[in-house]
């Protein structure tokens, strides 16, 4: 039986790999890697020249057996991903699942994350926070910022340069100027911190061409209860659907849905009227 090794890579500066990690991949008999173009350039750069194959998100189910096929039959296999760590918002958790249901023994190989990376630098208190993956899109992400609402806590998001004025409005109108970071191609060279509250970053990058890789993090703040009427309508005013306004509300006041619910088709008609 063969090892499989989950093997972080860097996040941009070619240096943040361990010395294992350089190890395992020179040692393993064969690299499972995202793009293995991409890779490629790592293992040239420290002059390892283990086969790799390709293991991405539309052929993982195909994949994977066949990895754990090999596994069974003794190699040994460092799974890596283009940056960071394989799972995390990239392809890997079926390869590793697959292994454990097969008795495989997975080993991590630990490194750089885009997340743990800013969060290091965030200046925040780190004994809780909450990764919730790319920022959704359409609709459903103001849905998720309004799940946020409340309580004090660290969240933090994977965001596309195209999409992040657009996410930085939505912030503020559901959760309010509150404190947040933008971290821009950590490790690079245009490598770029902005810490401060949502409406002044929002202004600083209103009228630039955003490029790179992005990470969010906001911090919530507790709110002092009101009238959930008001939030409600709020909410609804905001342009948010019924179901998800209701929902919300009915979270955060600890109220039965069906209560709420009757209140928002009440501020419905009302506004018909
Ligand atoms: N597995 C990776 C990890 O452990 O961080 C994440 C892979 S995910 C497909 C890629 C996203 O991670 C990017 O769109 C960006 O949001 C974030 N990211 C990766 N590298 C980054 C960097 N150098 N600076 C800022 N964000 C980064």
């Amino acid at each position: 039986m063969g090892i499989l090794y989950v093997v972080a890579t860097p996040i941009g500066n070619l240096e943040d790999i361990t010395l294992r990690a350089l190890r395992i991949l020179k040692e393993v008999d064969l690299i499972a890697a995202e793009d293995t173009r991409h890779t490629k350039k790592l293992l040239s750069h420290y002059a390892v020249s283990t086969p790799l194959t390709s293991y991405f998100e539309h052929n993982e189910k195909e994949k994977a057996p066949l990895l754990v096929g090999k596994l069974k039959e003794g190699s040994d296999i460092a799974l890596v991903s283009d940056a960071g760590t394989p799972g995390i918002s990239d392809p890997g958790y079926r390869l590793v699942r697959l292994a454990i249901e097969n008795s495989i023994p997975v080993v991590p190989v630990p490194g750089p994350s885009a997340l743990i990376s800013v969060l290091s630098a965030s200046g925040l208190p780190l004994n809780e926070f909450t990764f919730k993956g790319f920022v959704p899109s359409g609709a459903s992400r103001k849905k998720v910022f309004l799940e946020m609402k409340g309580e004090e806590h660290t969240y933090v998001f994977y965001e596309s340069p195209n999409r992040l004025k657009e996410t930085l409005d939505d912030i503020l109108e559901v959760l309010g100027d509150i404190d947040i970071i933008i971290a821009r191609e950590m490790t690079k060279m245009h490598e770029e911190i902005l810490r401060g509250r949502a409406g002044v970053i929002a202004g600083l990058l209103k009228d630039r061409e955003i490029k790179g890789e992005i990470v969010i993090v906001l911090r919530t703040v507790k709110e002092e209860r009101g009238d959930f009427r008001t939030e409600l309508k709020g909410f609804l005013d905001a342009g948010l659907k019924l179901n998800d306004a209701v929902k919300a509300v009915s979270q955060e006041f600890g109220l039965p849905k069906s209560e709420v619910y009757k209140e928002a088709l009440r501020i419905k008609d009302a506004v018909k009227k």
